[in-house]
């Protein structure tokens, strides 16, 4: 299957997080003078800001809110902490519905302190108790799956298989996949699983980046498409052809990148995503 060229910024999407020195404000005038016309907004962009003026401001700048960030964080040896995270959620997925956000994306959660069996068990009843919550306010959830590199603390869902899996067990239209190449570019069978996300329709968002060489920081060390050893054109041309239609979100958390002038490095992402994604 040949990879269809990018022409243009109609797909493109930007993360707060990846310009995180802006303000959200500024990051939606940067975006819309720019063309950009799609963002996910991490909830930490949200901070102090009263959620309706946000909702104004991103409809006067005709911004398309692809996503919030994050929910999830199901896991925890102790059950209280489950249920702080269950409120957690709940919360989440009400600023998602109040800013527009169709979206929430899990970032699913683990415990070191047992086994991941055990964590995938409760983010599996996590994810079924917020349901209900998500689908009376329209708002549907991502399983993203992480790196293994982050299953001690982040996710104990490591493998797009995984995530798969547990949409088939959960079996509900609300619930899907965020395919992030950063976390899932190394696995064999990627190209399959992406092809079964889609046939089970749940191929929900789709997130791009680079993994540099060497990577100096687990967390904050990403790279733009083309830095580094991600095939990243190759697995577009996955997700797309498994049906998937939606953004190609760039997600960069980069201490780089946030030191440099985000005007350039926005200027950069525009560059990199249309010549190397
Ligand atoms: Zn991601």
């Amino acid at each position: 299957m040949p990879v269809n060229e990018i022409k243009d910024l109609s797909k493109l999407c930007v993360h707060t997080i990846t310009t995180k020195p802006w303000s959200l404000k500024t990051a939606v005038d940067k975006f819309s003078k720019k063309g950009i016309s799609g963002i996910t907004i991490w909830r930490d962009a949200l901070e102090g800001l009263r959620l309706h003026e946000v909702k104004s401001m991103l409809d006067d700048n005709g911004m398309d809110v692809v996503s919030l960030c994050r929910g999830g964080f199901f896991p925890s040896v102790e059950k209280q902490k489950r249920e702080e995270a269950i409120n957690d959620n709940k919360k989440a997925i009400e600023e998602a519905a109040q800013i527009g956000a169709p979206l929430v994306v899990l970032v699913c959660g683990s415990d070191p302190g047992q086994l991941l069996e055990e964590s995938r068990k409760q983010i599996q009843e996590g994810i079924e108790v917020v349901l209900p919550f998500a689908k009376e306010r329209n708002i549907k959830l991502a399983i993203e799956p992480l790196h293994p590199m982050y299953a001690d603390t982040r996710s104990a869902i490591n493998t797009l298989k995984q995530a798969n899996d547990m949409c088939v067990n959960i079996d509900d239209p609300t619930v899907g996949v965020a395919v992030d190449v950063y976390h899932l570019w190394w696995d064999e069978t990627l190209e399959e699983e992406i092809a079964r996300c889609g046939l089970l329709n749940k191929l929900f968002a789709f997130h791009i980046c680079d993994w540099k060489t060497p990577t100096t920081d687990m967390l904050l060390d990403r790279g733009l498409m083309g830095e580094g050893c991600i095939p990243v054109k190759k697995i577009r041309s996955w997700v797309e052809s498994a049906g998937f239609a939606g953004y190609n979100e760039v997600e960069i958390f980069s201490n780089r990148y946030w030191e440099m002038d985000q005007d350039d490095f926005l200027e950069k992402i525009v560059q990199a995503y249309l010549h190397k994604s």
